[in-house]
């Protein structure tokens, strides 16, 4: 007999298997030893109130033997010789279409501007050492994309535009914890993503893909509104009529050349900020009502938070708790701060962006600039950051009540940001449409949160990469460019995306579409 039973638990019973047995035992009518097999389908965690209750959804069997459990298992078949598809960048969107591409029987080739993943951690260490950044290899650019040094948070709204289990299933395929698959958040977590991006790599070149990296795309070939090909920055010509461009929200020089050919683009809404920073203790103990703070059986505490202030939305972004602030520019003259957090969540910090909605008509004399109006919005921005912060990456930053409350930070807490921060008035400086908003955001919170906006807390500028300012606009239908033939605009860059599972999602579904248009089959023809 098979059941699936669910089961509201104290986390020490939740982490005690023979706690639960006897329960999923009652429930099946059963005598305990009559369970022949047990297996968590689906964790959360309920910390609404006290007392804190983790739910599972559990699949079990009685007096049967259960059938074999399925490997997670991809075949990906050899396209050495198979039609080509160019890819341009190597993150989540570019890597999940070069295998669904290899799936449909096509050779992805894909290029991208840095380093692989391994040379790429030595120039992120130097970085964390207030050396400057290196332009093609930071923590937006070389291998695995902007999500390879990050929490690896794998949620994401848009599961309808696509199979979000697929995801998770290949990144469990290629090394991530089986965890991912039942946790109702589940992430990888900074240590062990590089290695399962490079075990995706090698199955690209193992079915026979090509992955070239230190090769940066500096134009698109296009003759009669249809794409022939792209050139590289060392001035290669790599011909194909079918280019999916993955480029990611960090490359303003693809938006710039893309305007520059007369290749349509729309100034769409993104969001900028701050990054805060708390002892994860503190968010344990307002999170999880308890002085005592998590325990021995709970994880290091999240927050999700939101309001509207004054026509726009306020909001927490990437939270990552048990993390690190991680400095996430992409040129010598800019300021810009993300996070991330190791797949134990064990620092005793707590960050998450803190950002206000942006809207194409907020941007004030930066309207005039035209559709590129908001990436020069936040550039300038991001160049405040700089000068307000000290020498090299070292980030301005304030303490949380100083900066609700306006004034100076004389000290400092201390934060994760490893190559060091400057006292700076942010409540001063930051525009004030997005400023204001966010100081009203943060004494909102405080409300729901008491605690929350303390001095003990630590906001650093400027959180400006959550989103593309710009949309690269694509036929609803075929994925195609609205206007050029054969190209694919894909994940968070285009605009289609926002996250790492969901730019994984974007990029199985347009290299589908590029399948279609190489070969003139539909995909369930295909399969
Ligand atoms: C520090 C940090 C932490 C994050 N944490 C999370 C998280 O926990 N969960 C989450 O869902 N999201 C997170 N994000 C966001 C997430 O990483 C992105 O949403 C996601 O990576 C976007 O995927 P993408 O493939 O569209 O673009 P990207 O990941 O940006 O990849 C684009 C790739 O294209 C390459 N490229 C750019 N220009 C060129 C060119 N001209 N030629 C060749 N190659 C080029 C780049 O080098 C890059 O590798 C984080 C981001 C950062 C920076």
């Amino acid at each position: 007999m098979k059941s699936e039973i669910d089961l509201r638990l104290s986390p020490k019973e939740a982490s005690d298997e023979a706690y639960y047995l006897p329960l999923v035992a009652k429930k099946m009518k059963v005598a305990p030893n009559k369970i022949t097999s047990m297996r968590i389908m689906k964790r959360s965690i309920d910390a609404r109130k006290r007392p804190i209750v983790v739910q599972l959804k559990i699949e079990a069997y009685a007096n049967a033997k259960p059938p074999k459990q399925e490997e997670v298992k991809f075949d990906y078949p050899d396209v050495s010789n198979s039609p080509e598809v160019i890819v341009v960048g190597a993150g989540p969107g570019g890597y999940f279409a070069a295998l669904r591409l290899i799936e449909l029987g096509m050779k992805p080739i894909v290029l991208e501007r840095g380093k692989g993943v391994n040379e790429r951690k030595k120039d992120l260490a130097l970085l964390n050492r207030n050396e400057a950044v290196n332009t093609e290899s930071n923590y937006a650019f070389g291998e695995g994309g902007a999500g390879t040094f990050s929490d690896g948070k794998l949620y994401t709204r848009s599961t309808k535009r696509g199979d979000f289990k697929k995801v998770l299933e290949v990144f469990h395929y290629h090394g991530a914890d089986q965890e991912i698959m039942i946790d109702a958040h589940p992430h990888i977590g900074t240590d062990k993503l590089p290695s399962v991006i490079k075990s995706m790599r090698e199955s690209i070149q193992q079915a026979g893909g090509k992955v070239l990296f230190d090769t940066k795309v500096s134009d698109l070939l296009v003759e009669n509104s249809k794409v022939t090909g792209v050139v590289t920055e060392s001035g290669d010509k790599i011909l194909g009529r079918s280019v999916v461009l993955a480029t990611g929200h960090s490359a303003r020089d693809i938006y710039y050349m893309l305007h520059n050919k007369s290749i349509q683009l729309e100034a769409k809404t993104w969001a900028m900020g701050v990054r805060v920073e708390h002892p994860q203790d503190l968010i344990d103990e307002i999170q999880y009502h308890s002085q005592k703070g998590r325990g021995d059986y709970l994880p290091a505490a999240t927050y999700s938070m939101s309001c509207q202030m004054a026509n726009r939305g306020v909001y927490s972004f990437c939270m990552c708790p048990g993390g690190f602030i991680v400095p996430a520019m992409t040129d010598a003259d800019e300021m810009v701060v993300n996070g991330m957090s190791p797949s134990r969540r064990d620092s005793p910090f707590a960050n998450s962006g803190m950002v206000v909605e942006v809207k194409p008509e907020d941007i004030g004399e930066f309207q005039n600039k035209g559709v590129l109006g908001g990436l020069e919005y936040q550039k300038e921005l991001e160049r405040l950051a700089f000068v307000n912060g000290g020498n090299g990456v070292v980030a301005p930053a304030q303490g949380l009540a100083d900066f609700v409350d306006g004034n100076l930070s004389f000290e400092l807490s201390e934060t994760s940001y490893v190559p060091g921060v400057i006292a700076s008035p942010l409540h001063f400086w930051l525009p004030e449409n997005i400023g204001e908003r966010l100081r009203n955001g943060f004494a909102h919170f405080d409300k729901r949160a008491r605690g929350f906006v303390t001095n003990e807390a630590v906001v650093l500028g400027v959180e400006s990469r959550t989103s593309s300012p710009v949309r690269i606009p694509r036929d609803r239908e075929s994925f195609q460019h609205v206007q050029i033939e054969g190209l694919f605009p894909c994940g968070e860059g285009a605009g289609y995306a926002g996250g790492i599972a969901s730019s994984a999602i974007d990029g199985e579904r347009c290299a589908e579409k590029a399948f279609e248009f190489v070969s003139g089959k539909s995909v369930t023809e295909k399969s």
